[in-house]
């Protein structure tokens, strides 16, 4: 009995401790992280350098309200996080978590609007399948229906366009036709909407649990930019999973040199250890905003000197241990492995992401299909891995109702002897999956 309660009923091990990418639990068994938890613990549990900062910091000063002191910590981690950001991004604003940064950016480019005098600009259009978080706001630009459908008396709708899933729609991602046949939906959306009510398109660069690590066509994220110039729409780059040197880039979307307005950023820039996220706009939006009033949205631990303190020792370990590059040539020896494994199991229909972020798909590879529902492979896959001390992560693919695909995601410290391990125990798992699954869903996928 727990008087805890989460998503559902489901009870784990207590965890008793973490190093690097393993974790153990109190009866000694060990686990690798493959997933870093949510994609968060991106320089490995129980980091010395960061504990070091977070104890310095404690015996300091643990919280300051924003109100009332500046701190040096969360100065010097706005310094960093602008210094990281494209030119002419320069403004940071410290959140929480993901889900307070997308509410967050999307206020910031409401209150713009307001300051320019276009009140009429609200909409903003993203994508499904898509994430930003849980929050209401956030939640009505998040395509993912089963987590967004109860809730959708209380929220404003907003208009989606589909994700650009060349893989599922038999198109070549890396023809530039079908970067800009995906990015032309963002451009009809938006003269549906009438383009003077639009106010930010809000999109993942590379994607995260809803796509499976979705990489964007050729041509797809320019093109987006394009578009909204031309309608003088703000882009939002969530890069709350993707950001932080996961995908081989600090960001993202540094892979195609694209320039968003607005950056959100959280997981891996706290890296586990601290509750921690940011806003990073354009200079010119928040000057117009402090200068027509002011920002009206806060949240109490904003830029608390523990966290960011933590931060900052996050960005020092992520610099200074080449974890970014890290991350791109481990991704690229993980990502042989996957396909490796798929040409051993013909049930992996796909494999895709980029450096860290790396996800497979369940489906049939001629026709799609995915396995029956009720085998609920996205989840069984996932027990029976961990049952072998390898935690990955996963999502239904087809609308969040069918389909399976799985997040393997370790830590951008991994090696590349630890990553035989993790293939290892993959390999093991989807064997075990394999003989629980009766042929006749085998030959129907
Ligand atoms: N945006 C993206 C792209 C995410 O992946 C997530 C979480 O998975 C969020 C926003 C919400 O972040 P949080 O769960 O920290 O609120």
């Amino acid at each position: 009995m727990t008087r805890l309660f989460y998503q559902s009923r489901l009870t784990r091990p207590q965890l008793a401790r973490t190093d690097g990418i393993y974790m153990w639990d109190v009866t000694g068994k060990r686990y690798i992280d493959g997933s870093s938890g949510a994609m968060v613990s991106n320089i490995g549990h129980s980091n010395p350098r960061v504990l070091d900062a977070m104890k310095r910091q404690m015996e300091t000063a643990t919280f300051g309200y924003r109100l009332h002191f500046q701190t040096e910590a969360s100065e010097m981690l706005a310094e960093r996080a602008a210094a990281l950001a494209p030119d002419g991004l320069g403004r940071v604003f410290f959140v929480s978590g993901g889900s307070e940064a997308t509410e967050s950016a999307m206020k910031l480019a409401r209150q713009y609007a307001l300051a320019q005098g276009k009140a009429q600009r609200y909409k903003i259009i993203s994508r499904t399948p898509s994430y930003h978080g849980a929050t209401l706001g956030a939640l009505s630009v998040t395509g993912y229906a089963p987590m967004t459908a109860p809730f959708d008396p209380m929220m404003h709708p907003m208009p989606k366009i589909p994700a650009p899933r060349a893989y599922l729609d038999g198109l070549d991602a890396d023809d530039p036709a079908t970067g800009l046949y995906y990015a032309q939906m963002l451009e009809d959306r938006i003269l549906d909407e009438g383009p003077e009510t639009v106010l930010a398109f809000i999109v993942e660069p590379v994607g995260g649990a809803s796509t499976g690590a979705l990489v964007p066509p050729v041509g797809y994220m320019q093109r987006i930019r394009q578009i909204c110039d031309h309608y003088g729409i703000l882009l939002i780059h969530d890069e709350v999973m993707s950001g932080g040197g996961r995908t081989g880039r600090f960001f993202a979307a540094d892979h195609w040199e694209v320039v968003p307005d607005i950056i959100c950023l959280s997981k891996g820039f706290g890296g586990g250890y601290v509750p921690l996220g940011a806003v990073i706009a354009r200079d010119d939006i928040v000057e117009d905003v402090l200068d027509s009033g002011g920002f009206i949205h806060g949240h109490t631990y904003a830029g608390n000197p523990l966290a960011c303190a933590a931060g900052l020792a996050v960005l020092d370990e992520i610099a200074d241990a080449g974890l970014t590059e890290n991350a791109a040539h481990m991704g690229d020896i993980l990502k042989k492995c996957l396909r490796d494994l798929m040409q051993k199991y013909s049930l992996i229909g796909d494999v895709r992401g980029k450096g860290l972020l790396l996800a497979f798909e369940f489906m049939d590879r001629a026709t799609k299909v995915p396995l029956p529902v009720d085998i609920k492979a996205f989840d069984r896959l996932v027990e029976i891995a961990y049952g072998n001390g390898l935690i990955i992560y996963s999502r239904r693919t087809r609308g969040g109702f069918s389909g399976d695909h799985f997040l393997v995601c370790p830590p951008m410290i991994v090696t590349e002897a630890q990553i035989e391990e993790l293939v290892a125990l993959l390999d093991q798992s989807l064997a075990q999956f394999m003989d629980e699954v009766p042929d006749s869903a085998l030959r129907s996928a």
